[in-house]
């Protein structure tokens, strides 16, 4: 079976797949958007796990069992903050996909679903981080021999727009 990169529209906590991405901050405590969504489906199981973590700096990537979330782990990674554009962002939100890939592989998984990193409360451009994140994965999927089935998950519509025409853009 070939890898399989495709977009949906949900709740990335409703997903029985082998890891979802939390999107979180350098705490691995919790926060907004789809970081408290998780925390909040997973249960308090996860924060006391995160607690032992000590952390995640910023472009780095987590793993955590998934506790009460149908997925089975919760790949945690940190995304920049936006500041204009002129402080690394492109290359650490690609190290973001880069190393969440990596750990994915490295544990066995062969289902992951994605949400929309640094495209919320850290303020990245949509269609910009849409076409890194692409690019990391179709990467990933070209060098891996492991087939991997992997979901961009949208909350919303108008984020399912701009990642379906990004998908066919870039393909
Ligand atoms: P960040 O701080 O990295 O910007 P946010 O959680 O604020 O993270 O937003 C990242 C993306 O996740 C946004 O597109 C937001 O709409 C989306 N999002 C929020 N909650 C969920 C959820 N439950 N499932 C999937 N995506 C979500």
């Amino acid at each position: 079976m070939p890898h399989q990169l495709m977009a949906v529209q949900g709740d990335i906590t409703s997903l029985a797949v082998d890891a979802i991405v939390n999107a979180a901050n350098e705490s691995l405590l919790g926060g907004g958007g789809v970081d408290g969504a998780i925390h909040r489906a997973a249960g308090p199981q996860l924060l006391a796990y995160c607690r032992d973590l000590g952390g995640c700096p910023t472009g780095e990537a987590r793993i955590t069992p998934g506790f009460r979330l149908p997925a089975r782990h919760v790949i945690h990674t940190v995304g920049p903050v936006w500041q204009g554009g002129q402080a690394e962002e492109e290359a650490i939100l690609a190290s973001c996909y880069r190393n969440c890939l990596r750990l994915a592989a490295e544990h066995g998984l062969r289902s992951l679903a994605f949400p929309a990193i640094s495209t919320g409360a850290f303020g990245f451009p949509l269609r910009r981080a849409t076409r890194i994140a692409i690019q990391e994965i179709r990467d990933f999927m070209a060098t891996n021999e492991m087939p991997m089935s992997i979901l961009m998950v949208a909350f919303d519509e108008d984020t399912l727009g701009v990642i379906e025409s990004t998908l066919q853009e870039v393909s």
